[in-house]
């Protein structure tokens, strides 16, 4: 299902003397399939913005719209709980959330929660596909405390709790923050493979321009509650917009801008594979 905002604003603590800002009319469209970045600096919205993909914070008045598939948020008979189930958020350092005794009662939460009618049986069968998407062992990890698990773990655990509803949407703020560069590969790999199963669109927050260049199919940038650059990563990090905003290139594009000032033009794209083998034909080396 696509995603479309329309002039979206956000006031935290409207009303009051100390109100905030944080969205002043989002415009931005993600089409199914896509895997979607957000990028731009700290505050300026991003958070507040995926926030209102799932409802977890309510359209205000006169403030613009977002309809996600066939889910109108404005629409005061919008069923908040089916769109939920659609749209799996994953906050930062979802770790953090896991609450209960076994990893087995902490996936099956979402299905209590969303799915309440599920049997029991369904319900093991939907906890182990999930815990095994993830890549885990669903024997030997289920009755485990979910605090005796190393930290990658306990990610997995966590999105194993979002997935098991077979969401279309997976939305995740800041996903690899914290992980070291093996465990940020491992998990990007994760999110891929989980783009190819039943969620058929991935949006992820993150402040890593190497992470999203690398992955994205489509990047959208926000400044001061407002989208003002989208496009591919080619797009979005090819010309000097970005810096403008304040924010810095991926280690590919510096390459390439810093071999075009010497003369040297590659066509390439961001992706450090693409790269290599750019730099490999304009040098006349063999792959
Ligand atoms: P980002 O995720 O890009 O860092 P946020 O959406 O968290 O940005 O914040 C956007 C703006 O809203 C900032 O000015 C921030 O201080 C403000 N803000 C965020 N959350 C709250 C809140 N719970 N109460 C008041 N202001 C908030
Ligand atoms: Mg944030």
């Amino acid at each position: 299902m696509q995603i479309k905002a329309e002039e979206l604003k956000f006031v935290y603590g409207k009303g009051s003397s100390v109100s905030s800002h944080a969205l002043n009319g989002v415009n931005l469209l993600v089409e199914e399939g896509e895997f979607y970045g957000i990028i731009g600096k700290t505050g300026s919205g991003k958070s507040t913005f995926i926030q209102h993909i799932n409802g977890l914070l309510k359209v205000q008045k006169e403030s613009g719209k977002i309809v996600v598939g066939e889910f109108d948020l404005t629409d005061k008979k919008c069923n908040f709980k089916n769109l939920r189930k659609k749209v799996g958020m994953v906050f930062q350092y979802p770790e953090y959330q896991l609450f209960a005794e076994t990893v087995f009662d902490d996936v099956a939460f979402g299905i209590k929660n969303f799915m309440p009618e599920t049997s029991s049986e369904h319900t093991t069968e939907l906890v182990q596909q999930a815990l095994e998407l993830v890549g885990l062992d669903y024997d030997q990890i289920k009755d485990k405390s979910p605090f005796e698990l190393s930290g990658g773990q306990k990610r997995r655990v966590a999105i194993a709790g979002v997935i098991v509803t077979k969401p279309e949407v997976l939305v995740l703020d800041e996903p690899v923050a914290g992980l070291d560069p093996k465990g940020k590969r491992e998990f990007l790999t994760l999110l891929h493979s989980l783009n190819k199963s039943f969620v058929k669109t991935v949006i992820i927050v993150s402040h890593d321009m190497n992470v999203i260049s690398e992955n994205c199919t489509k990047v959208a940038v926000f400044k001061d509650g407002k989208v003002v650059l989208e496009g591919s990563p080619e797009q979005v990090y090819g010309g000097n917009d970005i810096i403008e905003v304040g924010l810095s290139k991926p280690v590919t594009q510096n390459l390439i801008d810093d071999l075009n000032k010497v003369g040297v033009k590659i066509d390439s794209g961001l992706s450090v594979e693409s790269f290599t083998d750019s730099i490999a034909r304009v040098f006349g080396g063999r792959k």
